[in-house]
């Protein structure tokens, strides 16, 4: 058999999982909180189920849901969108980026991706026979490179992928960037998609600029977001696309045979527990209170902290730690940390295609704070 995904494994995220389970590790590898979600919102699910909706929900949606999206993109970001042609419900973020490529990369096409970029990102164009152009964030401080993607761009450019909040980094476009991405594409007929998973975690007062503020990319965007990371289900897997009506057609083409619908009783459960904006408002404080309590712990050791500005991520540079793993390469260095010291963290060299290694690693603060606590303290070791 000929692999399609010939340089596919098994995600890093799954392996330091696995790793930090089997050695008994704080695991602050994989992205995903290690406490409950608000217990209104399992209370929601269950009254969904008892109120029968168990059965197949529209295909684009359960339109309750889609309903309090639209609301919610018109009040925080000024985009007044049509449930019923412009937003899709989806199994999580990562079905909704694979939708969206496969609705519109031809093979062929160019996709830019901005690396350290997600890992399902170029394996999701390759599937589509795309070629993914990969253009480095400016290094050090991750943030975009206008001179390199407009170098990037060719006439076989079918879309960018851009992903702010960033994960792994942290980065957070500004107003600014976001203006001028407007700007290059405005000549251009080169589609957007554009990663919001991590909308509501930005942090020290300042707003997520999502391309729905800008109408020049809102008109080509696939603007996708996830329940799992604002409402601490990342189990849930259900997540959203809103896409101009065009575009919205297309992606639905592929959705209906790729998962056809996403589980009714959680989508109904959504509906209900977002008639309340105060979840996601209060997001930003929540978890801008755990990066500074790590942050904090953190400043009294080797490792130096890089900036965080958003998600749920907090990534450091190794290079100055007294022991001489630091030399390892960060996928080994990783390994050792969660055997050694017990604590589980991400490599950012899965982040690129060529593996590139620059002594950073990524931690998680989605977490307890004594499972923060007791991080910091197996850390201080170091
Ligand atoms: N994009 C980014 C940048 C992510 O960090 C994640 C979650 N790790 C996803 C997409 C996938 O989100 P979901 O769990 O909703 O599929
Ligand atoms: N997005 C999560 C992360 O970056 C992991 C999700 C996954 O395991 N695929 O850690």
């Amino acid at each position: 058999l000929t692999s399609r995904l010939p340089n596919v494994g098994t995600t890093i995220f799954t392996v330091m999982s696995a790793l930090a389970a089997e050695t008994g590790a704080v695991n602050l590898g994989q992205g995903f909180p290690d406490f409950d979600c608000d217990p209104a919102l399992v209370d929601a699910v269950t009254q969904a189920m008892r109120a029968g909706h168990n059965q197949y929900p529209p295909m684009p949606g359960v339109p309750a849901l889609r309903q309090a999206v639209a609301a919610k993109m018109q009040a925080l970001y000024g985009l007044a969108c049509d449930p019923n042609s412009e937003i899709t419900v989806t199994a999580g973020a990562t079905q909704a980026i694979l939708t969206a490529v496969l609705a519109v990369v031809h093979p062929g096409d160019e996709v830019i991706v901005l690396e350290p970029c997600y890992d399902s990102y170029v394996p999701n164009i390759e599937l589509a026979g795309g070629v993914a152009v990969r253009v480095p964030l400016t290094p050090g401080s991750f943030r975009p490179d206008f001179d390199a993607i407009a170098a990037a761009l060719s006439p076989r450019t079918r879309a960018l992928m851009i992903n702010s909040p960033h994960n792994p980094s942290g980065m957070v476009w500004s107003a600014a960037d976001m203006q001028r991405l407007q700007d290059l594409l405005a000549p251009t007929d080169v589609l957007l998609i554009s990663d919001e998973v991590y909308e509501h975690m930005v942090f020290d007062g300042q707003q997520h600029q999502s391309a729905a503020r800008f109408p020049g990319l809102a008109a080509r965007a696939f603007i996708v977001s996830s329940f799992g990371k604002t409402y601490h289900v990342t189990g849930w897997k259900v997540g959203t696309v809103v896409a101009p009506a065009p575009l919205t057609a297309e992606f639905r083409k592929v959705h209906q045979f790729n998962v056809f619908t996403v589980n009714t009783p959680m989508q109904h459960a959504l509906a209900a527990y977002m008639a309340d904006p105060a979840p996601y408002l209060e997001l930003p404080a929540f978890y801008q209170r755990k990066r500074d309590l790590f942050r904090q712990g953190l400043a009294s050791t080797r490792l130096r902290l890089l900036p965080g500005e958003g998600t749920y991520f907090q990534c450091v540079d190794i290079s100055a730690l007294a022991v001489p793993e630091r030399d390892l390469p960060e996928a080994a260095f990783c390994q050792w940390l969660t055997r050694e010291i017990g604590v589980a963290a991400i490599p950012l060299s899965a982040f690129y295609g060529n593996g590139f290694d620059q002594k950073v690693i990524r931690f998680c603060f989605a977490k307890k704070d004594d499972t923060l606590r007791e991080a910091l303290q197996r850390l201080a070791r170091l």
